[in-house]
């Protein structure tokens, strides 16, 4: 069984009638912003349902390109940050090329690897330095991967870490590449990262539109260019009326992100004392949405999410994140009095 297998397995529980409280999947569970509902059905009446530009409709590139400081050539529209990050594996590497990226990873990083053939390489963070990593094996590398906050941990890299990858990675001729689907759902804020990078965005967990099918990227512009051809021959575009969606949470983003973030920080405070409770350990998180922790008695992380999933509880085991077979990731996606319940339900498995 796969990562997606898992949450197709709890999905299937649940048509059958039985409760599954479901924190396997990164989903916010939190309602999408009335403005983006709004402004996508305005746009759906004015029958704005035809084929736009793969690069995305110039408004919403220009409000993207004003919120990031960057020109309009530069930003990418794609249908959700995953689809881009395919298409940027498809046009930095080639079957065969080196792509590093730290554990512990998203497993999506890894499956589209093994998808296109490449090579993956990591450099292990470790729990008790709050997943911080030393030297980047770049050696004949094509792209260098950094996904800040990190999924599964939540952990935010500190400023000094990412500085030192965006330099690095320069003097070894490596692209980098920032997964930042969840910057803004950090606790303390994080800067925009300049140089020649490609940061990659979601309008899925900061603006809670993971069914929406939103993202972009800011890239040097040769790189736009080949993501605008990728676009071309794969989803062709993202459909205008979610452009016009995601306009409107742009318009409305302090509001929408910071009532977001404190939803984050409160989960994270309650799962926190709950896990503590029932004996995990784990790096305190410093954003949304996630705690990867780790228990003494577990010891296959996919027989006990197998066991919890029979209790009514889904958490994603941690071996598909890079081999960490001791720990579960956790998404916060649930209210605090029903995290209590699915993490008092854990506490109870392991003490059995
Ligand atoms: N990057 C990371 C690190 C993620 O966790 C996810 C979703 N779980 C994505 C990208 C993709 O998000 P989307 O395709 O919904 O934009």
């Amino acid at each position: 069984m796969n990562f997606y297998e898992l949450a197709e397995r709890a999905l299937a529980l649940e048509k059958e009638g039985k409760k599954v409280i479901r924190l396997n999947i990164g989903d916010t569970g939190l309602p999408t912003p009335s403005c983006a509902i709004e402004a996508a059905a305005k746009s759906m009446r004015e029958k704005k349902a035809k084929y736009v530009s793969s690069a995305g409709i110039p408004e919403l590139r220009e409000a993207v390109a004003a919120k990031e400081g960057c020109s309009v050539e530069n930003v990418v529209v794609g249908p959700g940050s995953k689809a881009l990050l395919y298409g940027l594996f498809t046009v930095l590497a080639e079957k065969g090329d080196k792509i590093v990226f730290p554990s512990p990873y998203w497993p999506a990083y890894e499956m589209t690897c093994k998808q296109l053939g490449l090579l993956q390489v990591n450099v292990a963070g470790k729990v008790e330095d709050n997943w911080e990593f030393g030297e980047l094996p770049l050696d004949g590398a094509k792209v260098f991967l950094l996904c800040n906050p990190l999924n599964p941990t939540s952990s935010v890299y500190p400023r000094e870490l990412v500085e030192r990858c965006i330099e690095e990675s320069a003097d070894a001729g490596v692209h980098m590449v920032l997964d930042e689907a969840y910057k803004d759902l950090a606790f303390s804020e994080i800067p925009r990262y300049g140089g020649e990078i490609v940061r990659v965005r979601s309008f899925s967990k900061e603006f809670n539109m993971e069914g929406w099918r939103l993202g972009y990227i800011v890239a040097p512009s040769e790189i736009a260019k080949k993501m605008v051809s990728y676009n071309q021959i794969t989803a062709t575009c993202v459909p205008e009326f979610i452009q016009w969606g995601g306009i409107a949470c742009l318009e409305n983003e302090g509001e929408i992100v910071s009532a977001n973030r404190e939803i984050w920080k409160k989960r994270a405070n309650v799962a926190g004392k709950a896990l503590r409770d029932a004996g995990f350990e784990f790096a305190e998180p410093g954003s949304g949405i996630y705690v990867f922790a780790t228990h003494p008695k577990i010891t296959d992380a996919w027989d006990f999410a197998l066991k919890m999933l029979d209790r009514g509880v889904a958490v994603a085991p941690g071996s598909p994140f890079g081999g960490y077979d001791t720990f579960v990731r956790i998404c916060l996606s649930q209210p605090a009095e029903v995290l209590e319940e699915a993490i008092g339900e854990m506490g109870e498995a392991l003490r059995e």
